[in-house]
């Protein structure tokens, strides 16, 4: 199964990555996590993209398109992936459409995660992450049992640098402005699922896996 997961900063679009990505068996590309590494470990990708990052603008194109393209590649990806933030522009969607044809494959699908600009904002600032293993977490919405701590593996719980309410806004104007429009070139394709990110973590799931069908239809 070939897919990319779409929706706005906070539409719940990882949370619901993580649950696909073990359903389906299939690897969660996450553009954000492969910038995040790659700052942590200080590359030169790293380098280059953080203060993008860091003011909530994307990264230059030619820089993430390579990123994936490298990525795509890899043995893993030989049965399916789940492709999360990105494309972002139309330009990246132009070259991964590009990346797919040299492979000789298509998506299946592009999953919109749906919902409402005032939701969001209140669900990035109260958003966690263990350093660790990446699982999420909410202040109030998804509380670990121990505050600041992983309930999976015990690692320290840290707000990312650009979840702050200022970086949060320019990241949906980001997101309106560049991003809506290759929901649009996906739809013009035929390619769309939406489902509402709004309510119950298993609930949504449950639509997700209505709307992708389920895992034989894929093997
Ligand atoms: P995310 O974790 O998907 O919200 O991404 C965090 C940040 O990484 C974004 O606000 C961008 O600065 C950068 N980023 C992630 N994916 C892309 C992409 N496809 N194109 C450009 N920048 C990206």
């Amino acid at each position: 199964m070939r897919l990319l997961i779409m929706g706005a900063p906070g539409a719940g679009k990882g949370t619901q990555a993580a649950l696909i990505k073990d359903y389906y068996k299939i690897p969660h590309i996450s553009t954000g996590d492969m910038f995040r590494e790659a700052i942590s470990k200080q590359t030169k990708v790293g380098l280059e993209a953080k203060s993008y990052i860091d003011k909530g603008d994307l990264v230059p194109d030619s820089v993430t398109i390579e990123l994936v393209r490298e990525r795509l590649l890899k043995d893993d990806c030989k049965n399916g992936f789940l492709l999360d933030g990105f494309p972002r522009t139309i330009a990246q969607a132009k070259a991964l459409d590009q990346m797919l044809k040299n492979l000789e494959i298509k998506l299946d699908a592009v999953l919109n995660v749906d919902i409402d600009d005032r939701i969001l904002i209140e669900r990035i600032v109260g958003r966690r992450t263990c350093s660790k293993c990446k699982e999420s977490y909410h202040m109030t919405n998804k509380k670990p049992k121990v505050e600041g701590i992983c309930d999976l593996c015990g690692g320290t719980l840290i707000q990312r640098v650009d979840d702050t309410e200022e970086t949060i806004k320019n990241r949906l104007n980001v997101y309106h402005l560049q991003t809506e429009p290759v929901m649009d070139y996906y739809n013009n394709q035929g390619l769309v699922k939406s489902v509402d990110g709004f309510g119950d973590i298993e609930k949504i799931f449950e639509k997700v896996k209505n709307l992708l069908g389920g895992i034989d239809d894929f093997n």
